[in-house]
């Protein structure tokens, strides 16, 4: 039985824990919201770190996700600044980083994920970055322009986001990638090439199959970037993206189970019927693969706060959502739907030579993840296809004269 009384705590005052705050007003939660968060700032858009604010085409009032005023304004109590520390589920408390403890009904973890740090020589030394938070970002921008040199460590999305955007900007940019092809983790072999191909056309350089052993420095700060091969790439300052873990020490510390993730339902609701936890930080269930994982999206961190938000004010679940996100590099869109489980086949549709294709990936004749570089019909209508399960005809979707319409029906 839902309280419109009870008394929210939302640690973590980002796009998740942010958008549940404004959810649950919306929903006509009438009882106190107190939103927790470690940073200076009221909560904001990540996506733009590495795009548009990086190249300063955003100012920080376009990240915001609310403008300041929103929080007093509908009565919930945002403190920055503070850390939570602990929780204890028996009486139902949360210890913050001042000193004070504050008490809840219902508790949502919304901490998200930080940077995996590589544990190598020089990790410590200024100008090794990362890029997760809008000081992190104010920190790498300060170190582009033209004469510099940034070296990438890792190819994945953050990495080719943050070199695009250093060329933008008049620097040197240099990807250093462990696995013999970018993006490797995370997308098909077509879109590593295309991707690579690319960023060679606006001048990045790539060491590809290369191991980084450490860093090195002169006077505290890096000079470059140290191979296992024993070549040093040298630099003005390295982005350090080899992905993120979450922030799930507070949780699996109260005793919540834990997966690399916090473990939730699809309510949103952990172990712990009084506690929540969403977006980065959530190992969720996607009822459509059958799976249990965590993902790292804005659309993922949306969906759960309504999950959440949804289950606390006694509102009927809300529609099951295929999972998407996008990357934005040069000119190029990059948009994904669902994740390539149990594959068996890939289908090409357009050419990649035009920079406008998508690459299928099917299990048998059902579409369990799409790619679309500048296509979104093919990215909508993938989408659709990945939610809704129906057969597809493989010839149909490798024939660009056939409209994604068509290859849906
Ligand atoms: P976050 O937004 O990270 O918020 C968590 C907050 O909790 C942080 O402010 C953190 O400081 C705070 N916190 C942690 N521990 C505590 C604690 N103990 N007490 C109090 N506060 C705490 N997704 C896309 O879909 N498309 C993109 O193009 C895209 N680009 C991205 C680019 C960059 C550079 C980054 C970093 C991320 C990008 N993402 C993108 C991912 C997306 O931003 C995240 O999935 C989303 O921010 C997750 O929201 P969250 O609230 O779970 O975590």
């Amino acid at each position: 039985m839902n309280d419109v009384t009870a008394h929210v705590v939302i640690l973590g005052a980002g796009h998740a824990g942010g958008t549940a705050a404004a959810l649950l007003r919306q929903y006509g939660h009438e009882g106190p919201i107190t939103l927790v968060g470690e940073e200076p700032i009221a909560p904001y858009q990540r996506p733009p770190l590495s795009k548009a604010w990086l190249k300063g085409e955003a100012d920080a009032d376009s990240l915001a996700l609310k403008p300041v005023e929103f929080y007093a304004e509908n009565n919930i109590d945002f403190r920055s600044g503070v850390r939570a520390v602990s929780i204890d589920r028996g009486k139902k408390t949360v210890a913050l980083s001042n000193g004070e403890a504050v008490s809840y009904d219902i508790l949502i973890i919304a901490t998200g994920a930080r940077p995996i740090v590589l544990p190598i020589e020089g990790k410590d030394l200024a100008g090794v970055l990362f890029l997760r938070t809008a000081e992190d970002a104010e920190k790498l921008k300060a170190a582009l322009g033209p004469g510099k040199r940034l070296a990438v460590v890792g190819g994945g999305y953050i990495g080719l986001e943050a070199a695009a955007s250093a060329r933008a900007l008049g620097a040197e940019a240099v990807v250093i990638e462990r696995e013999p092809r970018l993006l490797a983790r995370v997308a098909c072999e077509a879109l590593s090439t295309f991707f690579k191909d690319y960023h060679e056309k606006h001048g990045v350089t790539f060491e590809l199959g290369a191991e980084v052993t450490g860093f090195k420095g002169e006077g505290g700060h890096v000079t470059g970037v140290a191979l296992a091969d024993g070549r040093v790439i040298a630099c003005d300052a390295a982005l350090v993206g080899v992905g993120a873990r979450p922030n799930d020490e507070i949780a699996s510390e109260a005793g919540l189970e834990c997966a690399r993730g916090v473990v939730v339902n699809l309510e949103a609701r952990t172990s712990d019927p009084a506690i929540f936890a969403i977006g980065d930080v959530a190992h969720r269930p996607m009822p459509i693969y059958g799976r249990m994982f965590r993902m790292e999206s804005v659309p993922n961190a949306l969906e759960q706060a309504k999950q959440a938000a949804s289950a606390i004010t006694g509102r009927p679940a809300p529609a099951g959502e295929t999972p998407w996100q996008w990357s934005d590099q040069y000119d190029i869109k990059l948009q994904i739907a669902g994740y390539p489980f149990d594959v068996d086949s890939l289908v090409l549709r357009g050419d990649p030579k035009s920079a406008k294709f998508a690459v299928f990936h099917l299990k048998g004749d059902q579409v369990q993840a799409v790619e679309a570089i500048n296509s979104p019909p093919e990215f909508m209508m993938g989408r659709q296809l990945i939610g809704n399960r129906k057969p597809v005809s493989r010839e149909k979707l490798a024939d660009t004269t056939v409209s994604m319409k068509e290859v849906a029906l």
